[in-house]
């Protein structure tokens, strides 16, 4: 599906999402915008919505004519913006507002690089270690939040629908429900939420929290993340938690915490896969490698981030061919892994290891036909990705944590050829959907992943082929689109619900 045909899914998730609009606005906001512009030869050239939620929201927010507010990090991103900063998109056909926000050099490092990514990423993945305290940090937040909420007031009408994605803007929604008492706030925070205990390690925890319960609803990938948020609203807050309605009354509002797992386009993914495209790169891949049609192949994709476990599997790996002596030569494992956030020491220093990594696997199990473990760092076209989840026999998704984990379902709906096998992780968010028909292990048991691997080498093909029907089932029927009309539902329920206390009250 391209970005401006509508397909019958997204068509559907357009309707609804039109039907409780009902003629008021849409205001989406995002760290990431759908398109940047930048320069190729001095000529402005269009960046378009690269994947995952950004390509299934665009096609809704085409349909609905909202107006979508982001950081406007594109090189030629100001010069093709009117006096507000607004570009209608998508660019050869304009539907929608793309409001851009501007941030100084010094936001970027403070509120991006720095407390977005080096305080509450790391806390909410539950690893305090690696929270940088960095009192600028803090400040950078606030005011690029402030500067968020202000570009959101400029679209939003006093009846308008916002929805605010991420742990990048847990502040703006306070800010806009202070000046649009009326508006609908629903935000979806897309990593884990934290236990109590960890997220009381954030100084700034009573101030997140203040900033998120203006919403009339938050969403969360899982029903445990939903608890651990309620529980921290409840040790840090005089709200009043309500866990049967799963609702918080604070400051004279009612919060909705659901769970909404996040899917995939998993029918144009399953397209993608059975696509020429594939086929080609499948070709020449094995080709460049050498790989004969005999060795089987394991998989792990990934942006080379500490928690997606890279170096527990590559571990695992080199203890699986040391116990398993008869799967060397036979077993090739392909990381593909794309460089993430490399500014922050954490990364860089990595992506180092994960090199150091495969090179002693390589080193000790290597011989002059078989290369154990073969690194993709460059990048692989949507096509390529898909002949490789397509191909493999083994996809090894080990995070330590994870707040759902796509790549594990983009691997299923890829699956159009004879059945693999997911190894999953218990601490990724999508476990909660796909644990029981996976090979589930623990990331930081290391025989047990080994182990893992062993086992789903050796399951029958029937077995793999039920496993892997059981799998599709849920990944096509909880897809992308399906997230979004349960969202907008939980929308209208929540407003039905406000409008029948306000009726009761003027009683
Ligand atoms: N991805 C990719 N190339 C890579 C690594 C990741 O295209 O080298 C894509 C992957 O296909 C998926 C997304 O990035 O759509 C990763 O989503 P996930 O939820 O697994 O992890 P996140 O990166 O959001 O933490």
């Amino acid at each position: 599906m391209t970005s401006n045909t509508i397909g019958a899914t997204a068509k559907s998730a357009a309707d609804s999402v039109a039907a409780v609009l009902d003629g008021r606005e849409l205001v989406v906001a995002s760290n990431r915008e759908p398109y940047s512009h930048g320069y190729t030869d001095g000529e402005i050239v269009v960046d378009r919505p690269a994947g995952g939620l950004t390509a299934a929201l665009d096609p809704v927010m085409q349909a609905v004519e909202g107006t979508w507010v982001a950081w406007g990090d594109g090189d030629a991103d100001r010069e093709v913006v009117n006096d507000e900063g607004t570009v209608g998109v998508p660019p050869e056909d304009p539907a929608y507002d793309l409001r851009r926000v501007w941030l100084s050099d010094e936001q970027v490092s403070g509120y991006y690089r720095g407390y977005s990514n080096q305080v509450l990423w790391p806390l909410c993945h539950l690893d305090t270690a690696k929270v940088n305290a960095d009192p600028t940090f803090w400040a950078q937040y606030r005011q690029t939040n402030a500067d968020f909420a202000d570009a959101i007031l400029d679209a939003a009408e006093d009846d308008s629908v916002v929805w605010f994605q991420d742990y990048h803007l847990a502040l703006a929604p306070r800010r806009v429900r202070d000046a649009r008492p009326d508006a609908t706030l629903a935000h979806f925070w897309h990593i884990p939420w934290p236990t109590w205990d960890a997220f009381q390690a954030c100084p700034q925890y009573e101030q997140l929290l203040d900033g998120l319960l203006a919403n009339d609803l938050v969403g969360f990938h899982t029903e445990a993340y939903c608890r651990n948020f309620l529980d921290c609203v409840e040790a840090a807050t005089h709200a009043r938690v309500d866990r049967a309605s799963a609702s918080v009354s604070y400051k004279g509002q009612r919060t909705f915490v659901r769970s909404f797992p996040l899917g995939i386009d998993a029918a144009q993914r399953a397209e993608l896969a059975t696509s020429e495209a594939a086929d080609d790169y499948w070709q020449r891949f094995r080709e460049g490698y050498d790989i004969d049609a005999d060795t089987r192949l394991a998989l792990g994709v990934e942006r080379l981030d500490y928690t997606k476990g890279i170096e527990r599997r590559l571990d695992a790996l080199e203890r699986f061919w040391e116990q398993y002596p008869e799967w060397r030569g036979e077993l090739t494992y392909v990381q593909k892994g794309t460089e993430s956030r490399s500014e922050i020491p954490a990364y860089s220093e990595l992506q180092n290891r994960v090199a150091d990594a495969i090179e002693r696997v390589n080193d000790r199990f290597g011989t002059d036909d078989w290369t154990p473990v073969v690194s993709l760092t460059d990048h692989v076209p949507d096509a390529g990705l898909a002949a490789l989840y397509r191909e493999a026999d083994l996809a090894l998704v080990t995070p330590v944590r994870d707040g759902m984990n796509l790549v594990a379902k983009e691997y299923v709906a890829s699956q159009t050829g004879e059945s693999g096998v997911l190894v999953l992780s218990e601490l990724a968010g999508s476990h909660e959907q796909l644990g029981d028909e996976s090979v589930l292990v623990h990331p930081y048991d290391e025989a047990g992943v080994a182990d893992g691997i062993a086992d789903a080498l050796e399951l029958s093909r029937d077995e793999r082929a039920r496993r892997m029907a059981a799998l599709q089932r849920s990944v096509h029927a909880e897809d992308v689109y399906d997230w979004l009309e349960s969202q907008f539902q939980t929308v209208a329920a929540v407003e039905r619900g406000r409008q029948s206390s306000r009726a009761m009250l003027e009683r």
